[in-house]
């Protein structure tokens, strides 16, 4: 099968003809439709991950249909079937964090794209009970965003509970599809950019924002929760200034520069910093039963499979507009 392989970090992946993997027990052999590229990509391309599997197929926003059913798996899904394959890819089931509704924290966790093999390829195999159904409402290309700047935004929008003013330091693919969320359930949303950045304050204000400015500015009032989607440590601080008391900052990334030192007297008042990590099977379900209620939207903007160092390149300088989808068959 093709694949698009990582041999080592900070080199291109290469395009490759690579053994079709066969699956084991509890496993679906999955023919790929589509995969999205999310930021993580990035950061396990660029070696800012530690230990990933070398040589490595990336990508865990999977889309695909199940063309194998491997021993011991229950009978939820059957030949043919769409799935969507997310980025926890395994867990123990009997760690502390596990037994504890906490799988997102297990400690032999398996990620798919990081470390098994992802959806850059043909094929992939993928544990049963990690795999989604994926709501009718969606085609292949406009669902894949879903499965994980969906489904972790969805997570980091969680933590910030009944929050009635809603802050969102970054607007890329996960903050657009939470803002359609949060707007939904009526929160009052602000909307922090790059200095300067009118075009996408703009756009942040005709979907529905209270108000939207530069990241070094001050809401009209202070936010009761932020979420941090850009991975830039000095807005950890700057969101902490913009908070009301008793409020929470969320940073939903995996990845972020250092944060500088700020003041005590800006996180006390049980003020709040936590960040999320991963995602559990039960996001997945609350998210895809809520999406196409609301619903959310993606836009998303396509390459074929052999121009997915393409799709990064342009991720890496800004120039995506949309979510890069390889597309991987038809
Ligand atoms: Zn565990
Ligand atoms: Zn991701």
């Amino acid at each position: 099968m093709r694949a698009m392989v990582l041999d080592r970090p900070r080199q291109p992946l290469q395009i490759r003809d690579v053994e079709k993997p066969r699956p084991a027990k509890g496993q679906l052999l999955v023919r790929i439709v589509a995969c999205a590229v999310c930021r993580t990509d990035l950061h396990v391309a660029d070696g800012e991950l530690p230990d990933p599997k070398l040589p490595l197929i990336p990508g865990h926003q999977i889309v695909g249909c199940v063309e194998e059913i491997g021993e011991e798996v229950n009978s939820k899904f059957k030949i043919g079937d769409r799935v969507g394959i997310p980025w926890l890819g395994w867990t123990d089931g009997e760690c502390a964090y596990c037994r504890s509704n906490r799988e997102n924290l297990c400690d032999r966790a398996r990620f798919t794209g990081y470390t098994i093999d992802g959806g850059y390829a043909e094929f992939t195999v993928a544990d049963a009970r990690f795999c989604f159904h994926l709501p009718h409402r969606y085609n292949d290309v406009e669902v894949a965003p879903l499965l994980c700047a969906g489904l972790i935004g969805y997570r980091s929008y969680r933590k910030t509970r009944d929050a009635r003013r809603l802050g969102i330091y970054g607007f890329g693919n996960a903050a657009h599809l939470i803002a359609q969320i949060a707007l939904y359930e009526g929160r009052e949303l602000f909307v922090f950019t790059r200095p300067g950045d009118l075009a996408t304050q703009q756009t942040a204000r005709k979907m529905g924002a209270a108000w939207a400015g530069g990241s070094g500015e001050m809401p009209p009032e202070k936010h009761d929760a932020a979420i941090i989607f850009a991975s830039v440590g000095p807005l950890v601080p700057a969101a902490l200034r913009a908070l009301a008391k008793g409020g929470i900052v969320v940073c939903g990334g995996i990845h972020m520069s250092d944060i500088p030192s700020f003041p005590y007297v800006d996180l006390w008042e049980e003020r709040v910093i936590t960040s999320v990590a991963n995602l559990t099977r039960r996001d997945g379900e609350e998210f895809f039963d809520l999406a196409p209620r609301v619903p959310v939207k993606t836009t998303t903007e396509p390459f074929p499979l052999e121009d997915a160092n393409t799709a990064l390149d342009r991720f890496r300088s800004g120039k995506l507009k949309s979510t890069a989808v390889l597309i991987i068959a038809e």
